[in-house]
C-alpha cells in the first residue's frame, strides 16, 4: 500500500511530566539522536510528485513537546510551503498548548497546519493527570479561537477518573463544538479496551469523535500499523509511535519503496504491539 501518512517526533523532550505519559516511561528508548527530517520531506515530495498523491498527510508529533523546537519547526514547515499553501500536504501538530504563542497561531494559520490540544476534560481530571495546567491550557485555547475563529481540535487521555465522570467530561467537550480524540490510557493507568469501547460510543452520541478505520485501537479504531502510515523519530523509522522501544524498521532516510515492501500480517482488530508483548 502507498504510504500517505507519516508521523515525525522532531524532539525528544517536554516541558511537563504527565502522570500517564508513556513516552517517559520509554524514556531509555529515545534518544537526542540528529535525525534529518528535510530528507524524509524529500522522500514526501518525491512520493507526492511520482505517485500522484492527492494529499499526503504529516503529522509533526511524537515522544515530547514540539513548541519546545518551534524554530525547528517552522523551518521544516517552510521548506514544505508550497505543498501546504497547494493542499498537496496536510500537516497538524499536537501540543499541551503551554508555550503556543499568537506569532506561532498566526503562522500555522497561514500554512493550514492543524493545531490540536491535548486536554483531559473538567479541571479536576485534567489537572490531575496534566501538571496542573488547566487555566494556562484554556487561555491559549481562547487564544486560538479568536484567532482562528472557532475552537482547535482536542486530544483528551481516558483513564478510570474520566469513566467514573463520562457525563461531565462528555458536557465539558460540548462547548467548542469541534472535533475530539480520545484515547485510551494505557501503561500503569490503563483502562481496557471495552471500557474505552464503552465510553466511546457514549461519546460519539453527543460529539464529533474521531474512531473507526484502519487507525489504531487505541482511538477505537483498527490497528493501521505499518500499512500507509509510518513513525520516525530518533533518527529511524518504526511500524508506529508506539513501537520505538523495538527494532526501527530502518534507518530515517530509507526510501518509502523499500518500507512499503515490507508485510505485516496480524489481526488488526488488536495492537501490534501488545499482541507481540503478551
Ligand atoms: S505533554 Fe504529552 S509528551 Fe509531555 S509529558 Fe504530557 S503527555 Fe507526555
Ligand atoms: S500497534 Fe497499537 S499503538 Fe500502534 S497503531 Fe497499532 S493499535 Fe495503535
Amino acid at each position: 500500500m502507498m504510504i500517505d501518512r507519516i508521523c515525525i517526533s522532531i524532539n525528544n523532550r517536554c516541558n511537563l511530566a504527565c502522570k500517564y505519559c508513556h513516552f517517559h516511561e520509554k524514556k531509555t528508548s529515545i534518544n537526542e539522536t540528529d535525525m534529518d527530517i528535510f530528507k524524509i520531506l524529500d522522500n514526501v515530495i518525491y512520493s507526492i510528485e511520482t505517485n500522484d498523491i492527492p494529499v499526503f498527510k504529516i503529522g509533526f508529533v511524537g515522544n515530547g513537546e514540539p513548541m519546545l523546537d518551534y524554530d525547528a519547526l517552522k523551518e521544516y514547515l517552510l521548506y514544505i510551503a508550497e505543498y501546504l499553501e497547494n493542499g498537496r500536504i496536510a500537516a497538524y501538530t499536537i501540543s499541551n498548548g503551554l508555550l503556543l504563542n499568537e506569532e506561532m497561531l498566526q503562522f500555522f494559520k497561514k500554512y493550514n497546519v492543524n493545531v490540536g490540544f491535548s486536554i483531559d476534560g473538567i479541571e479536576a481530571i485534567h489537572n490531575k493527570y496534566r501538571c496542573g495546567t488547566y487555566t494556562k491550557v484554556m487561555e491559549k485555547i481562547e487564544l486560538y479561537k479568536r484567532i482562528n475563529g472557532h475552537y482547535p481540535s482536542m486530544n483528551c487521555t481516558v483513564g478510570e477518573d474520566i469513566l467514573n465522570k463520562a457525563d461531565e467530561t462528555i458536557t465539558f467537550f460540548k462547548q467548542f463544538d469541534n472535533r475530539i480524540t480520545f484515547s485510551r490510557m494505557i501503561g500503569k493507568y490503563g483502562i481496557s479496551l471495552e471500557a474505552f469501547n464503552l465510553f466511546l460510543k457514549k461519546a460519539a452520541e453527543q460529539l464529533y469523535v474521531r474512531t473507526g478505520g484502519y487507525d489504531c485501537t487505541m482511538y477505537g479504531g483498527m490497528c493501521g500499523a505499518g500499512m500507509n502510515n509510518f513513525f520516525y523519530a530518533n533518527g529511524n523509522v518504526y511500524i508506529c509511535g508506539n513501537c520505538i522501544d523495538m527494532a526501527p524498521l530502518g534507518k530515517s532516510d530509507m526510501p518509502f519503496s523499500q518500507l512499503e515492501t515490507l508485510k505485516f500480517d496480524f489481526d488488526r482488530n488488536h495492537c501490534y504491539k501488545e499482541s507481540l508483548c503478551e
